[in-house]
């Protein structure tokens, strides 16, 4: 198995899922593992309709950021994994995860069986 080959797939994808996640929310201060959402930046002036409209941007901004989070934490702790010589081994029956579930998600934790688990 080529590990340094799924180490640059991951990375690039932590940068990128970092700049996405920029996008929709802030690292909590107290906790630099979490994201918050943030609403669009507006004026104090923000009439009702504005503020209604604010509500809904923060509404689809922490949805977003839940799933780009869950996505995140995937591959960090993928990264750990290689960094600890664990990558490929499924961590809910110690099996080796197979290749072409990696080639399909490189974040993979789990072998096939345990994929669903
Ligand atoms: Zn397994």
């Amino acid at each position: 198995m080529n590990i340094e080959q799924f180490r640059t797939r991951l990375t690039e994808e932590k940068t990128a899922l970092e700049a996405e996640l920029a996008t929709v929310g802030r690292k909590n201060p107290s906790n630099p593992n979490d994201w918050e959402a943030t609403p669009e930046e507006t004026g104090l002036e923000a009439d009702p309709n504005d503020r209604a409209d604010q509500m809904e941007e923060f509404g689809n901004n922490a949805a977003i950021l839940t799933d780009l989070e869950r996505r995140y934490n995937d591959v960090i702790a993928a990264i750990a994994r290689i960094e600890d010589g664990m990558y490929g081994t499924c961590i809910a029956g110690d099996e080796t995860i197979e290749e072409d579930r990696l080639e399909a998600d490189p974040a993979a934790a789990t072998c096939k069986t345990h994929m669903n688990g």
